[in-house]
């Protein structure tokens, strides 16, 4: 069956997620000229963004990727999370732009830029394809930011519920009765 059947309402279509990173790529290459960039993402939400997104980057740069996973329910509170896997680079004198899917609480990606901060990186910032401002619960702001989204759980385009959706080309709004069932 079509995962189009759970979706409630398209908010991003792939024309505008294309259009997006065209222009947060054009941006990026402005900022980056004779930098040491270093595209890192967590896995696994942001693959599908930072897929396009680097071919939209007109500049020498590396990607490298992180897991981790929450230390049980504390992580609701600190956002201490614990590396599953680490980069495989050392960080010093390098430009890292943190390509996320979605900033939420902020509380993960907080914890993550302290930590990378402390491997002496010439340079660190973030960008978020989907901004959830009216969650966030740490002070924490991207520094590139392709669409604010309510307070919806959405999903495609890399974002998942229970591991699906990812495929779907566009960003929607997933029915409730999909995850209260
Ligand atoms: P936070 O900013 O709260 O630490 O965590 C952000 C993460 O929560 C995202 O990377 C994503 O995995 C998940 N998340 C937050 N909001 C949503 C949403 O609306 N849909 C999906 N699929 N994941 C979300
Ligand atoms: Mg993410
Ligand atoms: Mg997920």
């Amino acid at each position: 069956m079509s995962q189009s059947n759970d979706i409630l309402q398209v908010l991003l279509t792939e024309e505008q997620l294309k259009a997006k990173c065209a222009e947060m790529g054009a941006q990026i290459t402005k900022d980056y000229q004779g930098k040491n960039l270093l595209l890192v993402t967590v896995l696994k939400g942001a693959v599908v963004y930072l897929a396009d997104l680097m071919r939209c980057i007109d500049l020498p740069c590396a990607i490298d990727f992180m897991v981790v996973s929450s230390y049980g329910s504390g992580v609701k509170t600190s956002g201490v999370v614990k590396i599953v896997k680490d980069l495989d680079q050392d960080l010093s004198g390098k430009d890292i732009l943190i390509v996320e899917d979605i900033l939420d609480s902020g509380m993960t990606l907080s914890y993550l830029k302290g930590l990378l901060q402390g491997r002496n990186p010439a340079s660190i910032r973030i960008a978020t394809l989907l901004d959830k401002p009216s969650r966030r619960k740490v002070d924490l702001q991207a520094d590139y930011v392709g669409y604010e989204v309510p307070d919806e759980f959405v999903v495609g385009y890399g974002l998942d519920y229970d591991e699906k959706y990812r495929n779907l080309p566009y960003v929607g709004i997933l029915k409730p009765e999909v995850y209260t069932k």
